[in-house]
């Protein structure tokens, strides 16, 4: 009796990484709110710079959330009603909303069992008269298999839009996510891998026709003030947030590779547990652990681990419990909603079915990784 609770382990701590960056933060907001250029000022520029630097593209765009920035990568790729794009249904809501933003149809295809990952023979059978881009997903921050996408897409003419909201700073053979599609969307909501203090986002482009067209796009269709070429949005990053990450920028190997470790520590400790398939590293690039991201028997066996885990104040969560081809808002008609033809997609269904997520962020102790494997394990 009266044993003191555990410390809850929560899915993400967000208060973590303020200490240790708190006098870069507050110096570079305590200078921007001086110099008061809120919209699309200098720290916005300098954050776009080293962005692309960090990823070795050519072109950044800061826009102002993940959503946002698949959006204007889609219309810069010339993406019309009508269209079909290619994409996961394993994934977040955004990557096939932006579909429809655009007025084309998404066209979900099946996963591979070990990446959840695109598989890419799915999307080369897909692929119709009709169909005018793939966007991959690299969830959970595992790289899709952009060798054998960007194979198909030159195949076919194809657009690629890599949604790298999970996977900032993940790459495959030194070419980083964002590096390898003809854009790349990030995102910087907080929980991300590099998050800021609200929302925010960005897009990456090779060519300078397109980084010139998203800079209009996120600005009411503006290339000179009160001149506009087209419609467009208000779409701007802001300079606060854009003093947040560039204070974080600097760090996002290391906070990777602390996911790395805690994820690895995870793997290890769970090895040989009963009715457990732990997530692979498939080859194709490096993980970043957005999310550690494992099968459970079926959905009893994950209800019962949720519970036991939930009994040792220990969060867990499901990423994605529907996926998208059975969510509502793609089989209705009515308001807001988009009906596409029946699709059985198995491999979907089931690791939507089996998948559960544990607790991962860089300041995880091994202590409490430890603590998290003892109690699946049923210690
Ligand atoms: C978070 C996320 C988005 C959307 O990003 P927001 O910044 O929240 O708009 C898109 N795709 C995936 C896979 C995501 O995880």
């Amino acid at each position: 009796m009266n044993e003191p609770a555990p410390r809850p382990i929560p899915m993400v701590d967000l208060t973590a990484q303020y200490p240790l960056l708190r006098e870069a933060i507050d110096t570079g907001l305590s200078q921007a709110l001086d110099e008061a250029r809120f919209i699309l000022g200098p720290n916005v520029q300098a954050l776009e710079q080293a962005v692309a630097d960090y990823l070795g593209v050519p072109h950044a765009v800061a826009v102002a959330s993940g959503t946002d920035a698949l959006h204007l990568a889609l219309l810069a790729a010339g993406v019309q009603p009508g269209d079909e794009v290619i994409t996961t249904p394993f994934s977040f809501i955004a990557t096939a909303e932006a579909i429809c933003y655009v007025g084309a149809t998404p066209r979900f295809v099946d996963i591979d069992p070990r990446s959840y990952n695109l598989a890419p023979a799915a999307v080369e059978a897909a692929i119709t008269e009709r169909t005018r881009a793939i966007i991959p997903v690299h969830l959970f921050g595992q790289p899709a298999d952009m060798p054998a996408l960007n194979a198909i897409a030159a195949r076919h003419g194809l657009e690629i839009v890599e949604d790298c909201a999970q996977s900032f700073g993940a790459d495959v053979d030194g070419v980083m996510t964002g590096a390898m599609g003809t854009t790349g969307a990030f995102s910087f909501f907080p929980s991300k891998n590099l998050g800021g203090y609200g929302d925010g986002g960005l897009v990456t482009a090779t060519s300078e026709a397109a980084a010139s067209q998203l800079r209009a796009l996120r600005n009411h269709g503006s290339h000179r003030r009160y001149y506009h070429d087209r419609i467009g949005y208000n779409s701007r990053l802001d300079e606060l947030q854009a003093v947040i990450l560039r204070a974080k920028l600097p760090h996002i190997d290391q906070f990777n590779n602390e996911r790395r470790r805690v994820a690895h520590r995870y793997s290890e400790g769970l090895t040989g547990a009963a009715d457990l398939t732990l997530p692979a590293e498939d080859g194709i690039g490096r993980h970043v652990y957005h999310q550690y991201t494992l099968l459970c028997r079926d959905s009893d066996h994950r209800a019962a681990l949720m519970q036991r885990l939930d009994d040792h104040h220990i969060a867990s969560a499901v990423y994605y419990p529907v996926p998208l081809h059975r969510q509502a808002a793609f089989n209705g008609t009515g308001p807001g909603q988009v009906a596409i033809p029946a699709a059985e997609l198995p491999v979907a269904e089931a690791t939507a079915e089996r998948c559960l997520s544990l607790p991962i962020y860089p300041e995880l102790a091994n202590a409490d990784a430890d603590r998290i494997i003892e109690v699946l394990r049923g210690a």
